[in-house]
């Protein structure tokens, strides 16, 4: 199967089409390079998504095994949540005052201390999770949640007690590959537009979103979320490491610009 690279991930060429229109949406929003309308490219690209996601289900005629009070999925997993989806859900929680603001202070400065291996085995709650296994963030909930889906509970039980076998699970394949390719969409249309397109794990990152200066500094194109990077996990440094210059505002690299062809305007690089 061909692919191509698309803001450092391998994307299958055949996902590129699908993924323009998602794309271009969000890119109209993050072009602005301001927090409200990145505020707003995060939330309404969720509700398509949710559409998308429902769409493929019952055209597929496959049921997913999720539903409310099922959590399985939120312990032991490493979510990873872009810049701008840390942000929103940041912005929850200062706007709510909310009491979970030490909770995910804690468990980022433990995983800064815990590689992708070590936080599976530890079967460790997701901070977001409330007492009654409902996600207490639901609505504001990453595109990684949003996209997992799967076939059959009793497998995401086995998985998350057995950490160290790393057992499968069937996922729903249709909605799962919507998802993707949402994901996809939001991580160009942050590369076209000169934003850090890198993903994080997820407490570490909102860890990061709730300091003031945040929203801010990642709309300028700061590289405020390399606080986000855990030092001991070798995924988070090979994403830290991915295609930096290219966005990077201080790395005297070609920048994408606007130029007209035709009656439409394209982002075109420098040569
Ligand atoms: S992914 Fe598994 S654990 Fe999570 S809600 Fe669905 S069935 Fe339950
Ligand atoms: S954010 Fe919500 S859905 Fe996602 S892992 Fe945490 S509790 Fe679960």
């Amino acid at each position: 199967m061909s692919s191509t690279i698309i803001a450092g991930k391998t994307v299958p060429i055949e996902a590129v089409a699908l993924l323009e229109p998602e794309r271009s949406a969000m890119r109209d929003h993050f072009c602005r390079h301001d927090v409200t309308p990145a505020h707003l490219a995060i939330v309404e690209a969720y509700a398509r998504l949710d559409e998308k996601i429902q769409d493929s289900i019952n055209r597929s005629g496959l049921l997913p095994a999720c539903r409310a009070g099922c959590a399985w999925c939120c312990h032991g997993v490493k979510i990873n949540v872009s810049a701008p989806e840390a942000l929103v859900i940041a912005e929850r929680l200062k706007s709510a005052k909310n009491e979970l603001v030490p909770a995910v202070q804690a468990a980022a400065e433990r995983r800064r201390h815990m590689n992708t291996d070590q936080y599976f085995v530890s079967g460790e709650p997701c901070p977001f999770l409330g007492a009654s296994n409902e996600c207490t963030i639901y609505d504001v909930r990453p595109m990684a949640c949003r996209r997992h889906c799967c076939l059959d509970a009793s497998e995401c039980e086995r998985a998350v007690k057995n950490p160290k076998l790393k057992l499968p699970v069937s996922q729903h394949a249709p909605a799962n590959a919507v998802g993707a390719i949402s994901g996809f969409a939001l991580a160009a249309a942050l590369e076209d537009t000169n934003l850090d397109f890198r993903t994080f794990e997820l407490a570490s990152a909102v860890s990061v979103a709730l300091r003031d200066d945040a929203a801010k500094r990642w709309a300028a194109g700061d590289r405020i979320f390399d606080l986000a990077i855990r030092p001991v996990d070798a995924e988070d440094r090979r994403i830290a490491e991915a295609d930096l210059e290219r966005y990077s505002p201080n790395s005297g690299s070609p920048k994408p610009v606007w130029k007209s062809h035709g009656k439409k305007k394209r982002l075109v690089r420098r040569p």
